[in-house]
Parts: structure tokens; sequence; C-alpha cells
């Protein structure tokens, strides 16, 4: 065996295999590029699925003439220049490869006009990855860089045979021009195929365009349904959109997550992500975000994966703990907001399109003087579906319970709650209320389920859940083998607010059940728990996953559908909805409420057009 060094051309090849897999692939090196040359509007023109041309031109910085073979060869960056440069990275590019490598397995030619140099034109240098010879030439450029890549594979055709067709190496890059296109919105970003313009991205400078451009990429239902989040705590920040529980989809294939500008998957990330969706998003459902975190540069290695597409943070339990809290408080903030935000009537699936009647975006672009115009109009020509108008039913209200201390009257329709007040229980299962901009609609069940639930939480996570002791302390014949589980995990049936007993071989005796469900039947949820027992072994796995049995319990508990409530119970429910935590829906990722706002029930019935 003969050992040999290897030509530096074929040392490139080796290298494009890490990298280069697909015309994508440049698009995405070269973009890199543009980025780290701050640059501000990017053309990119692609033939033939980029298998036949690639062409990427930027106004950025450019190279000086005699930069230009430099640029071209393996090793060679302008962008880092000792270790600890390479510990605190801030561009995208270091590696100081990507075009060397691209020039092995294509025809690369790379045009540069310098800064704002006196030379009239710039210059333009071709390489084949060999390193041995660089012809610079004269050429007309106006200030920025071009990068033209052809025929690529030519000389691999092995490689070449794994190309797909054109359709679909276009589809690959048409992906990564727009998960690039969302890292940085102060670029505008123009995309062509086969001379067609296929996507045309203005900076977006404010937050207004910045959602623009995320309706664009993301799709409009996206930003309908998105809450804005933009934390900041020492040194780390987290802002970008992510995805009201109720609007999920089947696959997680809508998840973008940048740290510091730089598209990534990590573990830890996704991980503080699931979690904080946990107890609001229906199982095997995925939520859709496009997130921004920030933080220094040193707290990250960027240097973990050839592609650049995973990263190692240097405190990734502070980072997971981060984005998990900033996540549950925006989550948490789903509830009855004076922005009158609505959830999707008609669509648990992002699937679905939404109706833009229905969007949040256009309640909350309503002016404060249209919104007490249209609540004044309410008041003068009640609905005709209102069998009580706000007043009669804020007088049986507070003249029925608490007659000695009558609140004033509210001078004005906006002073009224913000879901109202109940005038209806439709079919026993929705409540009807008016509100100062519309109307209402309550699931009850939902409603109280998610009520019950947030309370049994609270009251877990303060020790335990208040018991409410039973006339007749309760029998409840079991199996052996779970009436000792259930011995064994007495403490965990007391800290869910059950006082429970083993009598004998296979009888409990149940003494005290959760106060919060006083009127569901005791003997069921506690076999209910015996069950999420047995499914996880131990008290102390279930300990760990107490959310569900919380949420399996506050299901059973809550309202059953078609028992019609009185007028006080219904108010009392909305009042308790205003205050609770994620009431926007319940356990189950469902909504419990929506709204229509006089100006769409206007429109329902054409008035004033
Ligand atoms: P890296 O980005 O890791 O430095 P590359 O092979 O991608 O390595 O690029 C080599 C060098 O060429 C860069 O360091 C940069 O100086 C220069 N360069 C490449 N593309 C551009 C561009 N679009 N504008 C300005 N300079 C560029
Ligand atoms: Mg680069």
């Amino acid at each position: 065996m003969t050992i040999r060094v290897l030509p530096p051309q074929l040392i490139n090849q080796i290298a494009a295999g890490e990298v280069i897999d697909r015309p994508a692939s440049i698009v995405k090196e070269l973009l890199e590029n543009c980025f780290d040359a701050n640059a501000t509007q990017l053309t990119i023109h692609i033939e033939q699925g980029g298998m036949r041309l690639i062409r990427i031109c930027d106004n950025g910085v450019g190279i000086e003439k005699d930069d230009l073979p430099l640029a071209l060869s393996r090793h060679a960056t302008s962008k880092i220049c000792n270790l600890d440069d390479l510990e605190h990275v801030t561009s995208m590019g270091f590696r100081g490869e990507a075009l060397a490598s691209i020039s092995s397995v294509a025809k690369l030619t790379l045009t540069s006009r310098y800064g704002d140099s006196d030379e009239s034109h710039g210059w333009s240098v071709c390489s084949d990855g060999a390193e041995t010879f660089f012809d610079i030439q004269p050429a007309p450029h106006k200030k920025g860089t071009t990068v033209e890549v052809g025929d690529l594979f030519y000389n691999t055709p092995a490689r070449r045979k794994f190309l797909k067709s054109e359709k679909t190496e276009f589809g690959h890059i048409e992906t990564v021009v727009k998960r690039m296109a969302l890292s940085r919105f102060t670029l505008g970003f123009s995309l062509f195929h086969a001379q067609k313009e296929v996507l045309n991205l203005k900076p977006a400078l404010n937050l207004v365009q910045e959602e623009q451009r995320i309706a664009a990429i993301l799709s409009e239902a996206f930003i309908n349904n998105a809450l804005h989040l933009d934390f900041e705590v020492s040194g780390l920040a987290l802002r970008g959109w992510v995805s009201v529980p109720t609007f999920s989809r089947s696959q997680a294939d809508m998840q973008f997550f940048y740290v510091n500008g730089r598209l990534v998957k990590d573990k830890s990330v996704s991980h503080a992500i699931k979690q904080a969706y946990s107890d609001v998003l229906y199982h095997g459902r995925h939520a859709l975000f496009a997130l921004y975190l920030t933080l220094d540069p040193s707290e990250v290695d960027v240097n973990a994966h050839p592609a650049k597409s995973e990263v190692r943070f240097r405190d990734s339990r502070a980072i997971h703990s981060f984005v998990l809290s900033c996540l549950q408080r925006t989550l948490a903030n789903i509830r009855t907001t004076p922005t009158f935000a609505t959830l999707p009537v008609s669509s648990l699936h992002a699937e679905n399109a939404i109706p833009a009647s229905f969007s949040p975006l256009q309640e909350t672009v309503i002016s404060t003087a249209e919104k007490s115009e249209s609540a004044f109009q309410l008041t003068q020509k009640p609905l005709p579906l209102a069998i009580n108008t706000p007043k009669q039913v804020y007088e049986t209200l507070y003249s029925s319970n608490q007659p000695t201390t009558i609140p004033a009257q509210p001078t004005t329709p906006t002073d009224l709650p913000i879901l109202g007040y109940a005038v209806a229980h439709l079919h026993g299962i929705y409540i009807l209320a008016e509100t100062s901009l519309g109307m209402v609609l309550v699931d009850t069940h939902a409603a109280h389920e998610r009520i019950t639930f947030e309370r049994l939480k609270q009251q877990y996570a303060a020790g335990s859940v208040a018991m409410q002791p039973l006339l007749l302390p309760m029998k409840i014949t079991v199996m052996p083998f779970e009436a000792e589980l259930a011995e064994n995990s007495i403490e965990f049936f007391a800290q869910l607010g059950f006082e429970l007993d083993r009598i004998s071989l296979d009888t409990l005796l149940l003494r005290a059940q959760p106060a919060l469900l006083n009127k569901a039947d005791g003997e069921q949820l506690v076999r209910d728990v015996l069950a999420d027992l047995i499914t996880h072994q131990d008290s102390y796995r279930i300990q760990r996953e107490y959310n569900d049995v919380l949420a399996k319990m506050a299901c059973y508990g809550a309202v059953r559908a078609h028992r019609v409530l009185t007028l006080d119970e219904m108010n009392a429910l909305l009042r308790d909805l205003e205050i609770t935590e994620r009431s926007g829906q319940c356990n189950h990722g469902r909504p419990t409420w929506v709204a229509l706002s006089t100006q769409e029930l206007d429109k329902f019935f054409m008035r004033g057009q």
C-alpha cells in the first residue's frame, strides 16, 4: 500500500461531498456569504433546478481584486484569524471552504467590485478547484459580488445521478431561500427560475412589514393565528411568532428556530417548545413557529456541524428554561384580552384555511373610535337573538345575588366585562353572551374544564388539592394488585385531593375527594387515577405526568353538556373564564370561546353597505 498526498482538487471534491449534496446546499452557502458581506439586496437566478445554473448577485462590500484567488482557495477566509475568533463567531461562514468546494464540482465564476473603489469595473475569476491557475479578468460589475455556478457535478458523474427532477431540486432551493429570508428581514430577496420571478420580498423594516414577510412565507393563516413574543433577560433574547394551540399541524414542518440569525435544529430547544405546548395541544399535533434567539456568540459553538445546521450551547439547560418560560408566558396570555382576539371557529387544523372574517388580525385593527361606536349601536338595536339586554342581565345578576352591594350601573357599554353577560344557554351546550364589541359563544364544558384544570394545577403546585369530605365514605372494590398500588400511592392521592384508605384485600375507602370536583363521581375519579398509575407503573413516574392526570380529572369533572345553566351560573363561568390563564382553549387545545364583532354581524346582514 502506498500512501499519497491527494491533489487539491480531489481534497476539495471530498470536502464538497460533506456540504454540497444538491443545488440547494450551494444556494445556502452562497447566501450566507452575501449575508456576511452586509448586502441589502439579493437576486437569485436559477436554471434547470440549479443543475445548469445558479447565479447570485449581491450589493455587499465586494472582494478586492487580489483577494479573488484566495476566496476560491480552500481554508482561506476573511472571517476569522485565530481560535479566539472561532469562539466568538458572528459571521455565517468561517470554514473558508465553500467556494473552493463548489469550484471543484461545478464551473464557478466569481465577479466582484470592492467597496467604493475608484476602479470603473470589477474583476472576475474562474477556478476548477485545483487551486493552481487563477485567470483574473476585468469585468463590468456594480458594487458587490456575483457568483455563478454552472453545470453542477459535470466532473463527478456519480454524484450527478443522485439529483432529482428539476422541479424537486428547485423546490429545495425555494425552501432554502425562504428559510434564509426569514432570518434576515432587512434584506430584499428576489428569486427567478427560468427567468420567471417566483419570489420577491421587499426589505421588512418594521413589525408590520416583518409580519407581511412571515405571511408571504409561512402563510397568511399562520400570522393570523400567531402570538408575537419579545423577551429579553440578561443577555438572552427571544422574539418571534408562535401559533396559538388551536392552530396546529400534523407534521412538525413549520418550525423555524434561529440562533443568532442561523437556522438550527436543537434538541433541547425543541423539547422546551414541546413542553410549553404540552397541556394545550392535542397529542400528536405540532405547533408552528418562527423564533429568533440572540445571545452572546461566545455562549454558542457554531462549529459543531459541517453544514452548520446544529449548534452547541455552552449552557443548554439555561437556554432550555429560558425558551420554556418565554413560551409558557406567551401561551398563558391567551386569555380574554381586550383586543378581542377571536380563535378560529372552523378549524382545528392549520391545514384548513381560516375564513378571513374570523381573523384576530382584523379585530385588532379596529380603532377605539370604531369600537365605541359599534358598541353604542349594539345597545340601541339589540341583536334579534338576544333575549335579555345586558342591562336586564346585569340587574338580575346583582339584584338577586348581592342586593346590598349593587355596583354602579355601567355608564357606557364599554364598561361591560370582556366576555360580557350571558343571554342564553343554547342547546345546553353554548353560552351566548353579549359583549361591548359584539357577541361571544362559549363552549360550557370546554370552559369549565379549562378553569378547573388551571385551579387544580395551582392547588397541586401549592402542595395539595383542596379536599371535600364525603358525607358517606364510599367503598370501592378493585383488584388486589390495584388496592396494593393505591395503598402505596396514598400520598399521591392526597396531593390530588383524595383521602383514600385500603380497608381489605380488594377494597378501598374514599373519605374525601377534590373540592373542585365535588359534583363528579368520586369512585370514577379514583378508578381513572388508578388506571393512570397502572400505565405509569409507579407513583414516582406519574408525579411527572401529573398534568395529564389533572387534565383528565378536570375533563371528567367539568359540566357535562346538555345541562341548562341559569344566568347566574353562566355569568359566574364567564367571570371565571376571564381571569383564568390560557382560557382561550380547553385542555385538548379546542377553543373555549369564539367572538363575533358587530362589524362582522353587520357584514352578514349587509348593513351599511
Ligand atoms: P467562508 O464563508 O467560510 O469564509 P467561503 O469559501 O464561503 O468561506 O468564502 C471565502 C471568502 O470569500 C470569504 O471569507 C469572503 O471573504 C469571500 N466572499 C465570498 N463570497 C462573498 C460575497 N458574496 N461578498 C464578499 N465576499 C465574499
Ligand atoms: Mg461562506
